[in-house]
């Protein structure tokens, strides 16, 4: 089969194009014929080489994919050949305390598709059977494999951790992620207002096409001073910052009494500058998240049937462009996903 993938660790220019042996699927698991994939900067990391991950060499890339079921392993009931599905990354081992209580992202197993195995950067993915679910009908292939990832960890973090609800406000540090592209339409789709902070006016722009309803440009101002500004010295009840180091403590500056912080990651690096008082005199609560459950997953596409929420799909490449597409994706211009088109 036709795939992107690297021999060696390194650089981008590690990154191939060329055949592999296609995968059989196992017990319990399915061959999905990848129409589309996307990137997420989890794609570099790997490429890179993460300490403590080693995976089997060559490697196929790619945590996101859309497409149909081509075969099935042995004891496989829950999907059939010609299933258009997508995959929910994450791989759970269904028998850890954690797996036990239904918190799959916990798993003292956990792992990805595309970091601890072969990804969708290919013309075949092998996944567990119980990780493909019904692609949602209005979306394109692109728009479908552009979503799984990013809106499950967006889902989580805002709706099962922040308990966000109808009129708060939240707070988004750099716009223009797959994470904060998704965040952003599901807040608005809750009915939040939205704050968004980029240091590209073009990024900003998009925000506010997308529902934004202030923008602050994080290069020009300190944001936090903005926001209390914006709102009336008050602070906003949520803020996503998975920017780190750059912008912690101005983040913590921006919540109002009683707010809530949710990092999923940590760009600028994961040791920032914290303010203890701020949190314990204003009673702030910090979460951190990874990934999500499978009810999370299933309870995520329903956003998709009106039709009103489409994932953002920055850029569309061949799969034999891979190399382009990830240098686009590490020049970091992009808003959304960038999509990789399987033929
Ligand atoms: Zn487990």
């Amino acid at each position: 089969m036709k795939a992107a993938f690297f021999r060696e660790h390194g650089g981008p220019e590690r990154i191939e194009y060329g055949e592999l042996p296609e995968p059989v699927p196992g017990p319990g698991q399915v061959r999905m014929k990848v129409r589309a994939g996307a990137l997420n900067h989890l794609d570099i990391f790997v490429r890179n080489g993460i300490p403590g991950i080693p995976q089997a060499l060559p490697h196929v890339m790619g945590s996101d994919g859309a497409g149909v079921i081509e075969s099935t392993g042995p004891g496989v009931t829950r999907v059939k050949p010609g299933d258009e599905v997508v995959l929910n990354p994450g791989i759970h081992c269904g028998e850890c305390e954690f797996c036990m209580r239904g918190e799959h992202s916990l798993c003292v197993a956990f792992r990805l598709i595309g970091e601890h195995i072969a990804g969708t950067y290919a013309e075949y993915v092998i996944a567990p059977a119980v990780n493909a679910y019904p692609k949602p009908a209005e979306l394109t292939w692109e728009e479908a494999a552009a979503f799984p990832l990013t809106f499950l960890t967006a889902w989580r973090m805002l709706v099962t951790k922040a308990r966000a609800v109808p009129g708060e406000s939240l707070l988004i540090i750099g716009i223009g992620g797959g994470v904060a592209v998704a965040a952003l339409q599901i807040a608005k789709r809750i009915g939040l207002t939205v704050y968004a902070t980029s240091g590209s006016p073009a990024k900003l722009a998009r925000a506010k096409e997308l529902g934004a309803d202030g923008v602050i440009d994080h290069a020009q101002t300190d944001f936090s001073r903005e926001i209390r500004r914006l709102t009336g010295k008050r602070g906003v009840d949520i803020v996503l910052d998975s920017v780190g180091k750059a912008t912690w403590k101005r983040s913590i500056a921006s919540a109002a009494k009683g707010g809530r912080l949710l990092t999923c990651g940590a760009t600028t690096g994961p040791d920032p500058e914290t303010d203890l008082g701020r949190i314990f005199w204003n009673q702030l609560t910090v979460y951190g998240s990874t990934m999500g459950t499978h009810a999370e997953f299933a309870g995520m596409l329903p956003i998709f049937r009106d039709g009103k929420v489409k994932p953002v799909v920055d850029a569309v490449f061949p799969l034999a462009e891979a190399r382009r597409a990830v240098a686009r994706l590490e020049e970091k211009g992009q808003f959304g996903k960038i999509v990789l088109r399987v033929d």
